[in-house]
């Protein structure tokens, strides 16, 4: 598949293939025309590339002008800033092994003892909930990490605390269906606690993004009689620009139309339940995040959100298999332009500073090497 564009401007799609028989990769282009001040006014005519998401439809907009320089739209990070947040926040982090002991606990009729510790992780109840068994876990003794340092260990800990509560709970609660398990790096990404944690929702309806990727997989499932999810991993695999690594049976991609800036996705095999994988999986995903946040501090990033989209598995297929996207944030400095505009509050469209492919030419080296 080729993703040049041709020099329609407000045109019907300029490149449109089908290679599976459901999956369409939707590609238009528009333009701008200025006399650039900082070019002595001379005319410029900029292309503006537009990506459409094959399953859900979400757009995402590319302008190569933002890799060639214009970097206001990622401020570097303050490390004088950070060091000093740093020092700051960790005498009253609730977080910091010192005071861990005043975190939430859960009622020793769901865990034993309160809170599950694996490694250096901690999963509790978050004290404020946003959906069903709302629960942290924290991901380290040390109050910061930088992106290399969040290692395979690490994540897999915080993650294998988060599964022993999910199980817990679903020995208990029927209607704990849908759960999600997410991260916010850092204040641009939404975090209010500086120390590195990791949250899971587990409810009983599934929230907005997670009802249309479910909605839109039996769809496809229904009509193509295969899951979406294997179908893109088969044809990304085989064209291979945006594919980056397996890590086990989890598949790696640069996400074609992303949601968040530098969208990476992972995508199991076949399995939509985080329940029904062993321990060994979710190491090899942990393995898959760490290298992903390796790659974007190559890239200049320090702040990331991820979500982990699973369900539990219904009696009849419904094509879903689990999900995890990762995408970065603005970096932390004083007065930094959140990466949050009208663009995604208004048309839900994110802003690509690098095409899929480049992306994931970047990120190979992280998950090879
Ligand atoms: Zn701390």
């Amino acid at each position: 598949m080729s993703l040049t564009t041709g020099s329609h401007d407000r045109s019907p799609p300029i490149d449109m293939e089908e290679d599976m028989a459901g999956i369409r990769f939707d590609h238009f282009q528009d333009s701008l025309e200025l006399l650039n001040p900082l070019n002595g006014f001379a005319p410029e005519r900029q292309r503006i590339e537009i990506y459409r998401d094959p399953l859900l439809g979400h757009t995402s907009v590319y302008n190569p002008a933002i890799e060639e320089g214009r970097k206001v739209f990622l401020n570097d990070v303050d490390r004088d800033m950070i060091a000093r947040l740093a020092t700051e926040s960790a005498k009253n982090c609730v977080f910091c092994p010192e005071r861990v002991d005043g975190v939430a606990r859960f009622p020793d009729a769901l865990i034993p003892g309160g809170v599950v510790k694996i490694g250096e992780a901690v999963g509790f109840p978050n004290l404020i909930g946003m959906g069903g068994h709302h629960s942290v876990a924290i991901v380290s003794r040390a109050h910061f990490l930088e992106l290399h340092e969040l290692s395979p260990e690490l994540i897999a800990n915080a993650w294998r605390a988060l599964r022993q509560i999910a199980q817990a709970v679903r020995q208990r609660d029927p209607d704990a269906l849908w759960l999600t398990v997410h991260g916010n790096y850092l204040f641009p990404a939404g975090a209010s606690l500086m120390h590195p944690h990791f949250q899971m929702l587990i409810g009983s309806e599934p929230y907005t993004h997670h009802a249309r990727l479910a909605e839109a997989c039996y769809r496809y499932l229904q009509q193509e009689g295969r899951s979406y999810h294997r179908d893109l991993v088969e044809h990304e695999r085989a064209e291979g620009s945006r594919y980056i690594a397996a890590t086990g049976r989890w598949h790696w991609l640069a996400a074609f139309s992303p949601l968040g800036t530098n969208e990476i996705i992972a995508v199991h095999e076949t399995e939509g339940d985080l329940l029904r994988m062993d321990e060994g999986e979710l190491h090899d995903l942990a393995q898959g995040l760490s290298s992903a946040l390796r790659c974007y501090e190559d890239l200049g990033h320090l702040s990331f959100n991820y979500t982990l989209y699973a369900r539990r598995q219904p009696e009849v297929d419904d094509g879903f298999q689990c999900l995890l996207r990762v995408m970065t944030r603005q970096n932390p400095a004083p007065n930094y332009r959140c990466d949050d505009f009208y663009l995604q509050k208004g048309l839900q469209t994110e802003l690509m500073l690098h095409r899929p492919e480049t992306l994931a030419a970047r990120a190979r080296d992280f998950f090879t090497g």
